[in-house]
């Protein structure tokens, strides 16, 4: 069954319900109103009666004006003396009690009876006379107006549902029908996507998208947006794996397929099969690290880590790697305490300076520093290199991201995940990266870290305070 069918039922048994219980409060109500006027009529009647009754001197008792009364108010009256015997009657030939049971009552009472077939009220009154019974009065009217207009109220109340039922039957069908129309759009664009795989489409939506409605189309539409920049994204960093993965492998198999030619292994080959080996391991490893660090399962083991001494032990394995081409140099050192992965934070700082390394050419300068600048620490890795463009810029910490020069030297240059991996590390670790470049004349990376604080670094629960690094440089 339809959603809008089941709430157009749910409505429709809601409006006939409430016109239900409605009508239950009602009807009694209607009835004892009806009841009570009929009761006012023979209250009335026996105060008109009362001032008509006399007691003779033989002690029966007399009442003038009865025929009179019943041709006005429709009221019956009987007068009943103290002996059982009818005294006098308004008309009619009714001989037995209205209400034999309540005739000898000492107190005035109403009562409901069956005479002849007709429903009447009744009202049995006790007549006193100088301190004594001298009989009774019986008043009775007839209650087939009440039934008459009972069964009408039932029937009007009746019909007043039946059409309340279909109205609100009709109407919310409609209302529900305009109000969940869009949802159809939904489901033939989702149909459309995976017909088609195409997730560019997105539902056309012209509401307020702040209804329900509104909401699930604009959450929908993130939704698919999302899944296609990561389909995208996915499909991207399969091109450039395989991209990666192909340069070493055609040297590795065009150096195997010369060897083979000329029947001997030489040392030039095996050294270019070693090199392009070396290389598929260091992506092998920068692939898991950043698909590791992507879906957020690179771990990171926090300690209390000095990072001058990791800076030393940086800078004095970096010296290696620069030799006499480039001059690397420490120029300030602070003492510095930081909460952090000493591995990962490591492999941040070689990832900078080997490419501060990397990209400065001959007889350059790599300058390396470390300051405390009020909470933080910052950590300065310039060089006088051939800096970056500014287009490319704002793109360098995007996996397998190279510089247009940097790619054309593929040989010299990397795979483009170090930066990308350098990002993850640093704002995993509460700090921030920063990059200053001018092209010819050298690149600044600047890294953020909040020094580490015994005080105040862990919350009671143990759960890591988020800190956000001042400054700027
Ligand atoms: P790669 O392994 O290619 O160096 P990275 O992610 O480390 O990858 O760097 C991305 C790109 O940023 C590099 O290809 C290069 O174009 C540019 N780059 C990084 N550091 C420097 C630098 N110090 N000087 C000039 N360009 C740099």
């Amino acid at each position: 069954m339809s959603l809008r069918l089941r709430l157009t039922i749910l409505y429709s048994a809601l409006t006939g319900g409430i016109l239900l219980v409605f009508g239950i409060l009602l009807y009694p109500l209607v009835n004892l109103m009806l009841v009570s006027q009929v009761d006012e009529t023979l209250h009335q009647t026996f105060y008109q009666l009362r001032t008509n009754a006399h007691v003779g001197s033989d002690g029966k008792l007399n009442i003038a004006g009865l025929a009179d009364l019943d041709m006005v108010s429709g009221v019956y009256v009987q007068v009943w003396g103290v002996d059982g015997n009818l005294q006098a009657s308004s008309g009619g030939h009714l001989l037995q009690p209205l209400d034999p049971a309540n005739l000898s009552s000492a107190h005035p009472v109403y009562h409901d009876t069956l005479v002849q077939k007709v429903h009447f009220r009744v009202l049995t009154v006790p007549l006193v006379a100088g301190g004594r019974p001298v009989g009774s009065l019986q008043l009775a009217s007839s209650m087939n107006m009440i039934y008459t207009t009972r069964q009408r109220f039932l029937v009007i109340l009746a019909i007043i549902t039946f059409i309340s039922i279909i109205i609100a039957a009709v109407s919310s069908w409609l209302a529900i029908g305009q109000a969940l129309s869009p949802l159809a759009t939904v489901t033939a664009t989702a149909m459309q996507i995976s017909q088609t795989d195409d997730l560019s489409r997105r539902i056309p939506f012209r509401g307020s998208d702040q209804d329900e409605i509104g909401r699930l189309i604009t959450a929908f539409n993130e939704t698919l947006e999302r899944l296609e920049q990561l389909f995208s994204s996915q499909q991207r960093f399969l091109a450039d794996v395989s991209h990666e993965l192909r340069t070493p492998l055609t040297v590795i198999k065009g150096n195997v397929d010369l060897m083979r030619k000329i029947g001997t292994a030489d040392e030039e080959s095996l050294l270019g099969i070693e090199e392009e080996a070396d290389r598929l391991t260091r992506l092998v490893g920068d692939l898991l690290l950043e698909t590791q660090a992507e879906s957020g399962k690179l771990p990171l083991y926090f300690a209390p880590v000095e990072l001058d001494t990791l800076l030393l032990e940086v800078f004095k394995e970096m010296r290696v790697l620069a030799r006499e081409r480039v001059l690397l140099k420490l120029t300030e050192i602070d003492q510095i305490m930081v909460n952090g992965d000493r591995d990962r934070l490591k492999q941040v700082l070689i990832n900078l300076v080997s490419n501060a390394i990397k990209y400065t050419p001959q007889g350059g300068e790599v300058y390396l520093s470390l300051a405390r600048v009020g909470e933080n620490a910052r950590l300065i890795v310039r060089d006088t290199g051939q800096g970056i463009p500014n287009e490319d810029l704002p793109h360098i910490f995007e996996r397998f991201y190279r510089a247009e020069k940097s790619r054309s030297r593929s040989k010299m240059g990397g795979f483009g995940l170090g930066l990308s991996i350098a990002y993850w590390i640093v704002t995993n670790h509460g700090g921030r990266i920063e990059v200053n470049s001018a092209e010819g004349k050298g690149t600044t990376f600047c890294i953020w870290l909040p020094i580490h604080d015994p005080r105040k670094q862990k919350r009671p629960d143990g759960e890591q305070v988020p800190i956000q690094p001042g400054g700027n440089n």
